[in-house]
C-alpha cells in the first residue's frame, strides 16, 4: 500500500488519510468547486497534457477534494488505488467497460441490486458482454457457471433483501483458478465492517451514496483495487467517459468517512437488538440477520465480517396485506427504499425494489408477499420498536 499511515488503525485513517490543505491552513478539508485549472504558462500547459508534468488539469479528471475522498476510502478498504465516481451505478459500469471486452463472460450472484441486472441484461449485452446468473451461497453453481470466456465474478454480500452471504475467500479462489477476478459490492458492509481485498477479492464496488455519506445527501460511488486495473483503466473510463464524482459530493462523503465506523457500530447494535426482539412476536414467521443463531451462514458472517451490519428483513404472517398494514402503522420510520441512513428507513422488496421481478422469481429468490426490510437507522431503538409494535399487534386479534 502507498498511501499515508500504512500502519495506522481503522479509524485514524477514517479521520487523518487524505489531507489537502491550502496555505490557509484550514482545518477541514477544503471544497474545491472549480471545473479547471489555471497554468503559469504555456509549457506548464502542454506538460500537464502530456503527462510530463503531475498536476491538475480539469475536475472531469482530477479534483483535490475527490482525490482527497480516494485516498481516504482506498486507506479503508487496503487498496492501492480508488477511483470516484457520479454514482454506484457507474462505479460498476466503469468497472465493466474498463476492464472486459466483446466476448468476456461474467458469472453474477442473482441477488444484486436491481440495476445491476438491468445494466447487464439491457445495456452491457449489446456489447458482447455475457452473463450468467447464480445463487448466492451456491458455491458448485459458480464453479459450473465458468466458461473459458469468464473474466469477472460479481456478487453483492450481505445481499438484498434476504441477508444472504457469499463466501468472499472461496469466489476469489475460484476466480483465480481461472483467470478471472472478484468484484465485490460492499455496500452493506462498508470497509468498517468487510474489507473484500483482505479477504482475496480484486476490486470493491461502493455506493457511497447510502452508509458512506450516512445522512442519506449525496449520489455517488468509487472503485477500489490495484494501480493498474483501477489507477489506470477504470479511471480511463471516468475520465475519458465523465462519469466523475463531485467536488460538493466528495466532501461530504469525506465528512461521512470520519464517522462511518461509529454509525456502522450503533447500527449493528440496534439492528442485532431489532432482530432479537422480532423473533420474539407474535406474526413475525421468520427473522433474516446473520447475527441471530437462526441464521444458516452466521458462521461465515463471523469470519468475514466484523459484525452483521445494519439491515434486518422480516416475514410476517398473512402476505402483502400483513405487510403494508405492519408499513403503514409506523408513524416515525420512512417509507422508502434508500439504506444507510441514521433514520430507520421500511420497505416492502415484493412490490418496490423487486417489484420488476415476475412472481415466479420472486419467488425463487425467497421473496415473500409478507417480506419487510429494515434499515436501522440512529434513533433509540425501543422507538423504532414501539414504531413496529402498534401494526404487528393487529396481525393477531
Ligand atoms: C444503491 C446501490 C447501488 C447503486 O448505487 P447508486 O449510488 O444508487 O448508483 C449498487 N449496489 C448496491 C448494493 C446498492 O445498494
Amino acid at each position: 500500500m502507498a498511501i499515508d499511515g500504512d500502519d495506522w488503525d481503522f479509524r485514524t485513517r477514517a479521520v487523518r488519510v487524505g489531507p489537502c490543505r491550502t496555505p490557509e491552513g484550514e482545518h477541514s478539508e477544503p471544497l474545491f468547486l472549480t471545473s479547471s485549472y489555471v497554468f503559469r504558462n504555456a509549457a506548464e500547459a502542454a506538460a500537464r497534457f502530456s503527462g510530463a508534468e503531475p498536476g491538475n488539469i480539469y475536475s472531469r479528471f482530477t479534483n483535490p477534494t475527490v482525490r482527497a475522498f480516494e485516498t481516504r476510502l482506498a486507506a479503508l478498504e487496503g487498496g492501492e488505488s480508488c477511483v470516484a465516481t457520479a454514482s454506484g451505478m457507474a462505479a460498476i459500469l466503469a468497472t465493466c467497460m474498463g476492464l472486459l471486452a466483446s466476448g468476456d463472460h461474467v458469472v453474477c450472484s442473482r441477488s444484486v441490486f436491481g440495476s445491476t441486472v438491468i445494466l447487464f441484461d439491457r445495456y452491457l449485452s449489446k456489447f458482447g458482454i455475457d452473463v450468467t446468473y447464480v445463487d448466492l451461497a451456491d458455491a458448485a453453481a459458480w464453479a459450473a457457471a465458468i466458461t473459458p470466456a469468464t473474466r469477472l465474478l460479481f456478487l453483492e454480500t450481505p445481499s438484498n433483501p434476504l441477508i444472504e452471504l457469499g463466501d468472499i475467500a472461496a469466489l476469489a479462489d475460484l476466480a483465480h483458478r481461472h483467470g478471472a477476478l472478484l468484484a465485490v459490492d460492499n455496500c452493506f458492509c462498508t470497509p468498517a465492517l468487510q474489507r473484500p481485498l483482505e479477504l482475496g477479492a480484486d476490486l470493491v464496488i461502493h455506493s457511497a451514496t447510502k452508509y458512506l455519506d450516512g445522512q442519506g445527501r449525496c449520489i455517488g460511488g468509487a472503485v477500489v483495487g490495484d494501480r493498474k486495473r483501477v489507477g489506470e483503466d477504470v479511471f480511463g473510463v471516468i475520465r475519458t467517459a465523465g462519469p466523475s464524482l463531485s467536488p460538493f459530493n466528495a466532501w461530504v462523503f469525506l465528512k461521512g468517512l470520519e464517522t462511518l465506523d461509529l454509525r456502522m457500530r450503533e447500527h449493528c447494535r440496534g439492528a442485532l437488538a431489532l432482530a432479537r426482539w422480532l423473533e420474539g412476536q407474535r406474526g413475525v414467521a421468520r427473522v433474516h440477520y446473520p447475527g441471530l443463531d437462526s441464521h444458516p451462514q452466521k458462521r461465515l458472517a463471523e469470519r468475514q465480517q466484523s459484525a452483521a451490519g445494519g439491515i434486518v428483513a422480516f416475514e410476517v404472517e398473512g402476505g402483502r396485506e400483513a405487510a403494508w398494514r405492519v408499513i403503514d402503522a409506523t408513524r416515525m420510520l420512512s417509507i422508502t427504499a434508500n439504506l444507510g441512513d441514521v433514520r430507520t428507513t421500511i420497505t416492502h422488496p415484493a412490490t418496490t425494489t423487486h417489484g420488476r421481478l415476475s412472481p415466479e422469481d420472486r419467488a425463487r429468490a425467497g421473496i415473500g408477499e409478507g417480506l419487510i426490510r429494515i434499515a436501522v437507522g440512529l434513533e433509540g431503538i425501543a422507538d423504532i420498536q414501539a414504531d413496529l409494535a402498534r401494526g404487528l399487534a393487529t396481525l393477531h386479534g
